[in-house]
């Protein structure tokens, strides 16, 4: 416990949809998730967000229909015999132009997604080679010895990349820091599908100093691997702890019952007096067997309390 690192991490700006964080080389077509400006690959200032250049590109293309448009006119124009058609031509052409252009702005931001999707087809290769050097990268910031700065890394690369190996290194530097409160951390993107004894280590840190993290997914993974974490040494506290934090919110109460039952015995007075609080004062609870056992444990243990006589 005591050789763990005291270490400050970066904050971690989250997006709505992970690919918001690839940025694209305008000159090699590398991606990347890391870097600022400078391309790993060509060592250029040419790094661009992707959803930018497919807006550029977008751009482009619309310019392009606009301008032959205008040509297009241009060279029908000498073909005219009479004033009349001449007018035509110029009436006709600039409607046409002008319908054309309203179309296009109207649909920019789809003909922008369209582009989007089109690049990462046109350059699948591309992104995955680019993502593969990006973890190489980190992992060479590791074996320069700068922790904190390889979890940054992998945090970047794990939006996109959403592998159990990728989780698990995060999840092994993580269990090397000392934890804090104001730390920017997370769990929902580390949760695997199999079981991992560093991941249960990891959730019961939380458990202890960020009980809000800890949502659904948690506690039915922690449900769905509960005999798992029981051989653990510590297993047993590590779900009380967790069972703590479903104490927050009446819905996980309801939702997920079983876990109160088995390890409400187990809470600090705290929690198991804000357990006892919200099955005393929903009828949803009553005569359920949650509230059987919180009364079977207030009367064991806090039945004397003063604490459980107010509210
Ligand atoms: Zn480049």
């Amino acid at each position: 416990m005591n050789n763990k690192l005291a270490v400050t991490l970066k904050p971690y700006s989250p997006v709505q949809y992970p690919y918001k964080k690839l940025k694209i080389c305008r000159k090699c077509n590398h991606f990347t998730v890391l870097g600022e400006q400078i391309c790993m690959f060509c060592h250029k200032s040419a790094l661009q967000p992707v959803e930018k250049r497919a807006a550029v590109l977008t751009q482009r293309k619309c310019w392009f229909i606009r301008i032959l448009l205008v040509v297009l006119i241009g060279v029908g124009l000498p073909f005219s015999t009479s004033p009349l058609q001449t007018g035509l031509l110029l009436v006709c052409g600039i409607a046409l132009l002008s319908l054309i252009w309203t179309i296009q702005v109207r649909l920019t931001p789809a003909l922008e997604r369209i582009q989007l999707k089109k690049m990462f087809h046109q350059h699948a290769y591309s992104l995955v080679s680019g993502l593969k050097t990006d973890h190489q990268a980190a992992i060479a910031m590791f074996h320069q010895g700068d922790k904190p700065r390889t979890y940054e890394m992998l945090r970047e690369i794990g939006s996109l990349v959403q592998t159990d190996q990728m989780r698990v290194e995060q999840i092994m530097l993580l269990q090397t820091f000392r934890l804090r409160k104001d730390m920017d951390l997370m769990i929902e993107p580390l949760l695997m599908e199999s079981f991992n004894a560093d991941l249960v280590d990891y959730i019961g840190e939380l458990a202890k100093i960020r009980r809000d993290l800890l949502k659904e997914n948690t506690f039915r993974y922690v449900l769905q691997y509960e005999s798992q974490i029981l051989k653990l040494q510590g297993g047993k506290s590590i779900i009380a702890g967790v069972a703590g934090a479903a104490v927050r919110k009446k819905r996980y109460l309801v939702l997920y019952p079983y876990l109160l039952i088995s390890y409400a015995r187990l809470l600090p007075k705290d929690r198991f007096l804000r357990l006892y609080r919200i099955v005393q004062n929903d009828p949803i609870f009553k005569s359920r067997p949650l509230y059987d056992e919180v009364m079977r444990v207030y009367e064991e243990k806090y039945k004397w309390d003063q604490d459980f006589q107010n509210g």
